[in-house]
């Protein structure tokens, strides 16, 4: 069974751009791309998501389609049941509800919180980014509490400041698994979280 690494936190913190990098510089991981009812923004790549009517998004979760979905900030995100190629691991990017419910049906996998250096950082990233002004308030302060919450859930947190040093942190941590995984045949369980938080 493929490894599950699930990176994951606020917007902003630059979850995006270090799981690129991860794929770039390991090809035994298979980055998911998710589906959203979200519009495209002007600057972003058509495979950044399946871009997706609401109808078609809530036809696919109710035939069995997704992983794990949710709602954010108005718009439908979800992760569509993962096919990688044999021998590859599975990389999901998401936000710290869809880690929750990655968390519940799959125990074993890898949480890894990507967490902004501060709140101004993120929000300077935000508006570079070109996120309208009150995306950026509204992401801002959805930020804190996906904090609180993704410090319960994470196997490990990697502060994103210096993108090379964030990236070859969390590039030692999957390794690290991967060891215990050949090692001890599957990684030991954690206690799934309650439900309702
Ligand atoms: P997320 O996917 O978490 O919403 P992104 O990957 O889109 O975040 O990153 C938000 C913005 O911050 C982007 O413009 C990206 O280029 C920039 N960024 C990401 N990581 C860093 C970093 N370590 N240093 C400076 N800028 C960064
Ligand atoms: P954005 O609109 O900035 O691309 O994404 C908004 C939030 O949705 C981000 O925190 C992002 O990580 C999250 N997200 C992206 N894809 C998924 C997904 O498949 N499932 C869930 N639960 N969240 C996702």
């Amino acid at each position: 069974m493929p490894l599950v690494v699930v990176l994951f936190g606020p917007g902003g913190a630059g979850k995006g751009t270090v799981a690129a990098r991860l794929v770039e510089a390991d090809p035994r991981l298979w980055l998911s791309r998710s589906w959203t009812t979200r519009a495209r923004r002007p600057e972003e790549p058509e495979d950044a998501y399946v871009f997706v009517a609401r109808d078609a998004f809530e036809a696919h979760a109710r035939a069995g389609g997704f992983v794990e979905w949710a709602e954010f900030l108005g718009n439908l995100y979800g992760t569509p049941v993962p096919r990688p190629p044999t021998g590859c691991d599975v990389l999901l990017e998401i936000d710290v509800q869809g880690a929750e419910q990655v968390r519940r049906q799959r125990p074993d996998a890898l949480l890894v919180l990507l967490a902004p250096p501060s709140p101004d950082v993120q929000a300077a990233r935000l508006r570079g980014r070109g996120d309208p002004e009150e995306h950026v308030s509204r992401r801002l302060a959805a930020g804190a509490a996906e904090l609180a919450t993704g410090r319960t859930l994470a196997d490990a947190v990697v502060v994103n400041d210096e993108l090379d040093r964030a990236v070859t942190e969390i590039a030692a941590i999957i390794a690290c698994r991967r060891r215990q995984g050949r090692t001890a045949g599957v990684a030991p369980p954690r206690s799934a979280p309650s439900p309702g938080r």
